[in-house]
């Protein structure tokens, strides 16, 4: 095995490469570029909040960050610039860790009157305390930005407008905008949180593929996967899914984001990855999904990376969602 300074030269030894090849070697997928369909995606909407400035105001997006969970506030940062970069205007509320759910209605319930905001997103995990039930209960469904409502989820599985969930609802920009056809063909979630597995789930289902969601009880996961067309990976298992689980020439969205610091496992993962390797030299860490990347890339026929495939889309789904409850509410657009 060699050190974090081999790595770091990007000087390896031939012999301790390890050669990948998969019996089903499909060719190398296509990337499926989440970082380009986001920036399409925010060059779009830039007339439509041009004109809402214009004619009305800006569109504007409430976020509720309780605590100091540090992921999350890296989250909110990233949301709250992308807002800024596009002239939404933004609202930021840190209530602490310690608040009650009494409490935070009580900070939320204006933002539900205040004919200035349009989306009202509060950013998960929430502390053990709070009822995220009662929460989302209470949240104005026309300002429910993220789709998370129990209002929101009945539209969609409805199959009605509303706001959907921005990752899901990313992974199906993607899908569109590289003209993969769904229809037919079969596809396989592997998660079922409420967030990722259940509405992307149905989101294929409403465009005509035929679903299956898998769990943590799922028996034979690798058979059940290998029948996918369209494979969706959400389970938050750092390359669970492997080369066995892969159908040849499938389509593989690769949801998960794990962060890896055991360096024989990035060196397993990323054996060619120089530029990989010298930033886990680096900074001690690296991302995953839950797909192993090289099976993916060889056996797939399209592919998300990990970073730059499904992340980006979030953020960019959830500017369109605040400029479309924007112009709901001023221009009384119709939500279709
Ligand atoms: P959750 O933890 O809420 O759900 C995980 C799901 O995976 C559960 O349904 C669980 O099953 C299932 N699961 C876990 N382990 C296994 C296993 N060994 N075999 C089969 N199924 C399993 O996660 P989320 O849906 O919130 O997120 C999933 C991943 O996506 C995470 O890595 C997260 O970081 C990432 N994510 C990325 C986003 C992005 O913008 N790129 C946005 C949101 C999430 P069970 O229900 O039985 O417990």
């Amino acid at each position: 095995m060699w050190t974090p300074s081999d790595i770091a030269a990007f000087g390896r030894p031939a012999e301790k490469i390890v050669p990948l090849c998969y019996p089903h070697s499909y060719m190398s997928g296509t990337v499926l570029d989440g970082k380009k369909v986001s920036r399409e995606i925010r060059d779009e909407l830039r007339p439509r909040i041009d004109a809402l400035r214009s004619n009305k105001r800006a569109p504007a997006l409430a976020v509720v960050l309780v605590g100091d969970n540090p992921a999350s506030q890296i989250y909110v940062r990233n949301k709250i610039k992308a807002c800024q970069e596009l002239g939404i205007r933004s609202i930021e509320l840190r209530p602490a860790q310690d608040i009650t759910t009494e409490q935070l209605l009580e900070q939320i319930s204006p933002l539900n009157r205040d004919s200035d905001v349009d989306g009202i997103l509060i950013q998960m995990p929430l502390p053990k305390q709070i009822d995220v039930n009662t929460l989302n209960l209470h949240l104005d469904p026309m300002r429910d930005v993220d789709g998370f409502s129990a209002y929101s989820l009945g539209r969609l599985v409805r199959n009605e407008p509303a706001p959907r969930a921005c990752t899901p609802a990313g992974i199906m920009e993607l899908l569109k905008r590289y003209q993969i056809s769904i229809a037919g063909r079969r596809a396989v979630v592997v998660g079922r949180s409420d967030i990722v597995g259940k509405p992307i789930a149905l989101m294929l289902l409403h465009e005509n593929a035929t679903v299956t969601i898998c769990h943590s009880k799922t028996r034979d996961l690798a058979g059940e996967c290998r029948r996918a067309d369209i494979l969706i990976a959400a389970m938050g298992r750092p390359a669970a899914i492997t080369a066995d689980y892969i159908k040849p020439g499938a389509v593989v969205v690769d949801v998960g984001v794990n962060r890896l610091t055991n360096e024989a496992e990035v060196v397993r993962l990323f054996p060619h990855d120089t530029g990989r390797l010298a930033g886990y030299a680096k900074n001690g860490s690296t991302l995953v999904g839950d797909v192993e990347p090289m099976a993916m890339q060889e056996i797939s026929s399209a592919y998300t990376p990990v970073p730059g495939g499904v992340g980006p889309l979030t953020i960019a789904m959830l500017m369109a969602n605040t400029v479309k409850l924007a112009e709901m509410r001023l221009l009384g657009k119709s939500a279709g």
